[in-house]
This record gives C-alpha cells, structure tokens and sequence, in this order.
C-alpha cells in the first residue's frame, strides 16, 4: 500500500482548518487552568520558604522577647535610675549594657527613666547615642511604663536602621522607675532571602512592608492604610511617611491562601503567586511572592506539548483514518466486484437456463421428429418394399412371359410331337413346361411374402436359408447380368440370427440388387458373400466389383433419398429402409469400399442359440 504523504493527509485544506481551529479553541480554554495548575505547584514548592521565613522571625523574636525583663533586674540600673548624676554610676551602667548587648547578640540595649529620657545605653561610645533621646513617642516605652510589657518595630529615629524594640520595665519593688528596651535589626534576614528567587515581604497591620529582600518596598504599602494608621505612625515615628506609598500591586484570587500578583512597576510588568504567613506576637504577616514567569513558561510548554500530542494524534487518527477509508473503498471495490461477477454468473445462468430451455425444447422436437421420422419410415419399409415389388413385378412379368411364351411354344410343340406320335419329344417338352411352371411358382411365392407387411417380430432367424431365398428371388436378375456369385462357405452347423425372415430377405435383395446395378456396364460382373461368426455375432459382407462408392456419396448412402441412379431407376429408399431394418434387429449395416475396388455392404446381426425350426414366422 502506498504510504500517506501529509500533503494526502491535508488534501482537503478543510480538516486542517478546523483541526487549527479546534486546536486554538482548546488552548483557549485550557490555558488559564493549566497556567493556574503551574502556578499553584511553583507556589506549593515556595509553601517551605514561608515557613522557614516565618519560623525564623518568629524565634528570632521570641528569643529576644524575654530580654528586657530578665536586664531590667539588674540592680544597677535601678540604681542609675534612682541617682543619676551618682558618680560614676552612668558610664558603669553604659559599659555593662555595652557587654551584655555584645553578649546576646543584640543591636542595642539602652536605659530610658519614666519620661523617656536614655540615661545609658550600649551604644554609648558611638557617634550617634541613644544617651539623650527621649523615647517617650514610641510605644514599647509606653506599654512598658503602662502594662509592663513593650514591643515594636520601627526605623530607628537615631541609627536610622529598622529594628524590633523590646522593653520591660526596671521596678524597684513595685515602683516602676524606667524602662530597659532591647533593639534587635532584621537586616541580616533580608540578605538571606535575597538568595531566593522569590520576593520576601513582612508588613505590618498598617499594611506598610517592613522587611522585604526588595528595598524598593521598604516602607510601601501592600494594601491600603487607613488614615488612623498614617497617624499613629506620624505620632510614633515609626516610619519616614513620606517614603510610604502604595506598591502598584494588584491581587487576585487564585486558589485557597493563594493570590495571583500583578505589580505595573517601573521595569514593566511582574507577576507572582503570593502566599501569606501570619507571626501573630509581631502583628506580622509575611507574604512570599514567588515570580510567576518559570510556571507560566511551564505552561506555555505544557500546552505546546499537549498541542504537539493532540496534533500527532490529529496525525495518527487521520493516517489510520485515510488507512481504513481505503481499505472500505477496497472493500467496497471488491463488493462491487464481487456483484458484478454475481450478476454476471446470474446472466450467463439464466442464459445457460434459456439454452437448456431451448434444447430441452430442440431435444422434444427431435423426439417428435425422430418418431415422425420411425412413423414415416415404418411405413416407407412398406412404401420401398412396394417399390421394389413393383420393380420385381416389373422384373418378374418379364421373367413371367417369357417363360409363358415358351411353356405356351413348348405346349404347342408338345402338341405338334404328340400329332406326331412323336411321345418322347412330347414328353420332354412337357417336363419342361412343368419345370417352368414350378419356378415361376417358387417366385410369385417369394412374391407373397413381400406382399404382406412384415411383423415387428424379432427372432432366431436360419441365415442360410435366408441368403438363400434372396437369391433364389434374384435369381432371374443374377442370370440375366451373367454375374458370377461366390460365397459363402456356410459352416457345418446351421447358423442362427437375430432378425425378421422376409425384413432380412429384402435386405440381402436390395443388396444384392444394388451390386448389380453398380456393375451393370461390367462384362464379367462377380459377387462374393462372406460370412463371418464370432461367439456373438454373424456378420454377412456382399461384396461387388463395380466403381465403389464415391468419397462424398459414402457418408450419405444412408439416407433416405440419397439416389445417384437415374430417375424412374432408384428412390434412394432401399439403403435407408435396410438400414433400420438391420438396427431394428439389434444389428449394424455399414457400407465401405473394398480393397481393390467395388463396394462391401457389411450386415451384422446378434447370433442367436441354434433351434430346432424357425419359430418366428413373419
Ligand atoms: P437406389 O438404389 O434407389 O438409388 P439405394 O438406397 O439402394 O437407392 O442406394 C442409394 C445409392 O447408393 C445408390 O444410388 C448408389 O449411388 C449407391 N449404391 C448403393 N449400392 C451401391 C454399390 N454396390 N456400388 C456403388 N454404389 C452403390
């Protein structure tokens, strides 16, 4: 089979058109659930950095929380407190403070008396000290003075770095006389989350972002910020306001704790996947904003792939498609095919029916024919075997008067000798009279029987006395044509076939009748009769020697009418009649011409058993 090229594929310009059609209207459709399949996996790989980054900030917090409490019970400070311009007191506390900030690992720890003045700090050999500054304005002051716990965030007024402040009060019995705070920066996680490809943003209940690896955030407002918000954080200073600004960040839902980001910032547009983490001590929420372009682009090629697939499959289906739609045309081919033969075979049936029909109808025919045929030779036997009495008749009145004319001279001369006295001629001519008489009796017998129309009777038949009737019948015609007749040598024992007596007779007549008149221009005309026996049969040759049968009267001597004599001398009938006759008797006359010239009529008969007399008269 001859493999499809894609151009017999496409043929038609109409599949591919609706296959791109279908192709891009399924992209169409399929696009924003894959996209957001992508998105949601890229987000769930980010699910870890959440946590991390909560966990972190959270233990970093919690870890300093308890700080400010457990400094603020050093007696020393109360002392400071209680005597500030105590000698020596001051620089004592500052350096302590200095050690055990370096100790803990914290940004600051300073000393603030009840009206928010620092009177020490760990800071205090830098340029710029805490030692000085009022913190009264900040919160975690406050809600230390008032509730005995403060904790904040804000960008430090003083280093002008971003810190979490803790503060505790320092009690001396139950007077509260100050507050210790403790600073901790959050630089230092931002850098570890500058390493990650997501954005990382911590923002307060104001929504302004505090911490972000991004420091074009810093300060921005991730939502909106409520006027009391803006306020309070004029009034405690927590940030520069006029670095906060709203972050051009649009959200959309994308699945549950997800939300698609859309920032329009100055370098174009960036999409995330942003989830949200909560650190309820700080009043935090951290959101991790994982780029949406990787899981996009893995979409894109998803689609493509599946795209690629469906087309394959597009591909496939048409090539198995185009496969079996030959294979049907052939099918179908082979169907029609197959039909046609059927009718043709149905024609060429009913065609062979019809010639069946007709020579059924030709066989009838024939049938009848042939029986018409027996009818009308039965009784052309008749006919032919009167024709030839009338012949012999003709024959035979001849024969009739001439010995007539010499018994009447052989009377008178009788008559003359007996005038005479003359006895013994008288006598003999008399004898010769009554010797007439009895041959002129033997044949007006032979007369007789040709006269009566023979039975259909078939028996043993004594052949010998039959060849011998025929030509005693003929025996007149014999003499006269001065033929010589030899044969046959009949065999010791009477010889006995199947046949009809006087059918035979007139057979072995019109034989013989024939040989003579084939030789009538012969000076020494012969005949010879052979017999030949086998067990079963007796075949009896007459053999002539006049010009035979000539090569295109052979095949039709046969027929009835076939005549080469002239007209009012033959009737064509007598071979005919013979023949029938012979097969009537179960025999075969057949006729060829004999070696040396002349014809050889063959007549074979069944044998039959030898009898005591001949039963079957006719
Ligand atoms: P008819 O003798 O009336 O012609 P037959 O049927 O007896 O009819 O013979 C048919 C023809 O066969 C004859 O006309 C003759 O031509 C041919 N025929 C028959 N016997 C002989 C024979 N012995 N020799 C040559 N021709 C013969």
């Amino acid at each position: 089979m001859r493999a499809p090229t894609s151009r017999s594929l496409f043929r038609k310009p109409l599949p591919g058109l609706i296959l791109a059609a279908m192709l891009g209207t399924g992209a169409l459709v399929a696009w924003p659930a894959l996209e957001r399949h992508f998105l949601i996996r890229a987000a769930m790989r980010d699910e870890a950095t959440l946590r991390l980054v909560t966990e972190v900030l959270r233990g970093a917090l919690s870890r300093t929380e308890a700080l400010p409490a457990l400094i603020a019970e050093r007696p020393i400070l109360a002392r400071v407190l209680r005597a500030p311009d105590a000698t020596g007191l001051i620089p004592f506390a500052n350096e302590q403070l200095r050690l055990t900030a370096l100790s803990l690992d914290v940004s600051d720890i300073y000393l603030m008396d009840r009206q928010g003045d620092t009177l020490a700090a760990s800071s205090y050999r830098a340029e710029r000290s805490f030692i000085g500054q009022n913190f009264a304005y900040r919160p975690y002051f406050t809600d230390a003075i008032g509730t005995g716990v403060g904790r904040f965030h804000a960008l430090g007024t003083t280093s002008g770095e971003r810190g979490y402040y803790f503060a505790a009060p320092v009690l001396d019995g139950t007077e509260i006389l100050g507050a210790v705070a403790v600073k901790i920066t959050l630089d230092q996680f931002e850098d570890a989350w500058a390493q990650s490809d997501s954005t990382v943003a911590v923002y307060d209940t104001s929504n302004v972002v505090f911490l972000s690896d991004r420091a074009d955030w810093r300060f921005r407002s991730i939502g909106p910020v409520s006027e009391l918000a803006i306020e309070r954080i004029a009034q405690t200073r927590q940030y520069p306001l006029d670095a906060v600004s709203a972050l051009p960040l649009r959200r959309v839902p994308l699945a549950d704790g997800l939300t698609r980001a859309t920032l329009d910032g100055d370098g174009g547009r960036e999409s995330f996947v942003l989830q949200e983490g909560l650190i309820a001590a700080a009043g935090w929420r951290v959101a991790v904003l994982t780029p949406a372009g990787p899981a996009t682009a893995q979409a894109a090629a998803a689609l493509a792939l599946a795209g690629l697939i469906v087309l394959l499959g597009a591909l496939v289906a048409a090539f198995f498609g185009q496969r079996r739609a030959r294979l049907l045309e052939r099918l179908e081919a082979q169907r029609s095919q197959h039909a046609l033969l059927e009718s043709r075979v149905r024609d060429r049936t009913r065609d062979l029916d019809d010639a069946n029909r007709r020579l059924r109808a030709e066989v009838e025919e024939r049938r009848a024919a042939e029986a018409r045929l027996r009818r009308t030779q039965a009784e052309l036997v008749q006919a032919g075997k009167l024709a030839a009495l009338g012949q012999m008749s003709a024959a035979l009145s001849h024969e009739f008067n001439q010995p007539l004319g010499a018994v009447k001279s052989y009377a008178e001369n009788a008559l003359t000798f007996l005038d005479r006295g003359r006895m013994a001629e008288a006598r003999d001519n008399v004898g010769r009279i009554s010797r007439m008489a009895d041959r002129m009796a033997t044949i007006s017998q032979h007369l007789r029987n040709f006269a009566r129309r023979p039975k259909d009777h078939v028996g043993p038949v004594p052949l010998r006395a039959v060849v011998e009737d025929a030509v005693e019948i003929m025996q007149a015609r014999l003499a006269r044509s001065g033929v010589t007749l030899r044969g046959p040598d009949w065999p010791d024992a009477p010889v006995w076939a199947m046949g009809g007596r006087v059918r035979l007779q007139q057979v072995l007549v019109n034989l013989l009748a024939n040989a003579l008149d084939a030789m009538a221009d012969d000076p020494a005309p012969a005949i010879n009769l052979v017999l030949e026996a086998t067990e079963d049969t007796l075949a009896l040759r007459v053999r002539d020697h006049g010009p035979g049968l000539g090569d295109g009267d052979l095949p039709q001597v046969f027929d009835p009418f076939f005549t080469t004599k002239d007209p009012g001398r033959g009737l064509g009938l007598g071979l005919s009649i013979s023949y029938n006759i012979v097969r009537d008797f179960g025999g075969t006359l057949t006729a060829a011409n004999a070696e040396g010239g002349g014809a050889v009529f063959t007549v074979t008969l069944r044998r039959a058993a030898p009898q005591a007399q001949e039963t079957a008269a006719e």
